[in-house]
């Protein structure tokens, strides 16, 4: 168990509400002491150096393990988490076989004990048998073993009656829903963002209404069931775009139980990059292809994500529905893949970005570029996710620097940046379209349930 002693730093906690100059110890693993700083003592101590925030909590993370290794074990996966500052996981259930009873949670756990981090493993299991979208998976047995959601991820619950009774089924139980909104009717062969970027670059096109259609459509489900399971509840993960986000606002408005996330990648990238542009969302204005814009070559299958990534205005949709409370968490889709996966042409590529290293510099970039508080950034990296999932994690009631629980936390320096590499990162996927890029808040310190997690290297 770890003792730590910890002054002079920029404290962050959400579940107070309350950020500033403060003091911690830890001792024997126990958050023993957390100390807020005021007048003199506080005296040079701001948010742009070192910060302390409890330990971030993600919604979203796939680990290949069961059934591809190569792309990541439970290990590697652990292990990237504390890298990025992670100190509790939820598992998707697309392994093969998928976690679609008991058996396979029971042996994701083992493997998890196996590897020896502290990091907590929590895991979601499909909706349906195989994540085939015809017969309910037995939700009531997968319960029981502790899974915190019920998930197809990778491919949306395709039919509106399975819907129609997960949420019921999962609403009784006291756990949610989570659907991955895309209407598989409209992107069917879809390579990038439908736009200008798709039409010039000559990748077929992947319309913003293939989400927004089946966000309304789950939204409708969901007012539907919720009549006669008022504990029903939807979450809608990875949203990407400005027509959904409406759609998920007013619903809000009117009380229905859903919730949602958006991805670090999302935020901060834009189909531009897949042109070879490199700016962020909120700089992105004017031609894309000015010459100071495109630095890099075009088609670069590490951009291929599903949802892709779309243009300026739905990245800044979604950092505004974060700032407005309408997006609940950010949860990463860390999706690990091997290079034979990605190293083919564009449209060939599996989707996906390998992203929970990398999180927290996009959170902190969007922070530096004036598009989110540090607080709220933080938030919706704990107490936001912990709202969804909590109740299962070991840390309920308890995500926030709370004197005296297990210690939690991530210590980061907003004032070191550090260079994305596939050397750097953790995962077994270097899949990232980062590499080679400068992040601002390189992880120093990761705590997870009293034991270090992560410890960075001397600079
Ligand atoms: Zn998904």
């Amino acid at each position: 168990m770890t003792d730590l002693d910890l002054s002079r730093a920029w404290l962050v906690d959400p579940s107070s509400g309350r950020e500033g100059p403060g003091e911690i110890v830890v001792t024997d693993g126990i958050l023993e002491a957390v100390t807020w700083l005021d007048g003199e003592d506080a005296a040079g101590i701001d948010a742009t150096g070192v910060v302390v925030a409890p330990g971030f909590i993600d919604l979203h993370a796939h680990h290949r393990e069961p059934g591809n290794e190569d792309a990541e074990t439970i290990a590697s996966g652990l292990a990237a988490a504390a890298h990025g500052g992670f100190t509790t996981v939820c598992a998707m259930p697309n392994t093969t076989p998928a976690l679609d009873e008991p058996g396979v949670l029971a042996a994701m756990h083992a493997a998890a004990i196996v590897s020896g981090s502290p990091v907590e493993l929590l895991a979601h299991g499909a909706v349906t048998v195989r994540r085939e979208g015809e017969t309910l998976a037995a939700l009531g047995e997968l319960a029981d073993a502790g899974v915190v959601g019920f998930t197809d991820d990778g491919a949306p619950v395709r039919s509106p009656a399975i819907l129609r009774n997960a949420l019921a089924y999962a609403g009784a139980l006291g756990l949610p829903v989570v659907d991955h909104p895309e209407d598989a009717n409209l992107t069917e062969g879809a390579e990038a963002n439908d736009g200008l970027i798709a039409t010039v670059l000559g990748l077929r096109g992947w319309p913003v209404a293939a989400e927004e259609a089946a966000v309304g459509r789950d939204l409708a489900i969901l007012a539907d069931v919720v009549r006669d399971v008022p504990g029903a509840r939807l979450h809608l993960t990875h949203v990407s775009t400005a027509a959904s986000l409406r759609l998920i606002r007013a619903a809000k408005t009117m009380g229905l139980p859903v919730t949602c996330d958006v991805t670090p990648h999302h935020l901060a990238l834009t189909d531009e990059w897949v042109a070879g542009a490199r700016r962020w969302a909120w700089e992105a204005s004017g031609d894309p292809w000015s010459d100071d814009v495109v630095i890099a070559a075009a088609y670069d299958s590490a951009m291929r994500v599903n949802p892709p990534l779309r243009c300026p205005e739905d990245a800044v949709a979604c950092l505004a529905a974060l700032a407005d409370g309408t997006a609940d968490a950010i949860a990463t889709d860390h999706a690990p893949h091997s290079e034979v996966d990605k190293a083919v042409e564009f449209g060939a590529a599996a989707n996906g970005i390998s992203g929970i290293e990398t999180a927290l510099g996009l959170v902190l970039s969007a922070v530096d570029g004036g598009q989110l508080t540090l607080l709220r950034g933080i938030e919706a990296l704990t107490s936001g996710p912990a709202s969804i999932v909590g109740t299962r994690s070991r840390r309920a009631g308890s995500v926030g620097l709370v004197e005296g629980a297990s210690a939690d936390i991530v210590i980061f320096d907003r004032a070191e940046a550090w260079t994305v590499s596939s050397e750097i990162l953790m995962s077994r996927g270097k899949n990232t379209p980062l590499a080679g890029m400068r992040l601002p808040g390189r992880v120093l310190l990761t705590i997870a349930g009293g034991r270090i997690a992560y410890e960075a290297p001397e600079a």
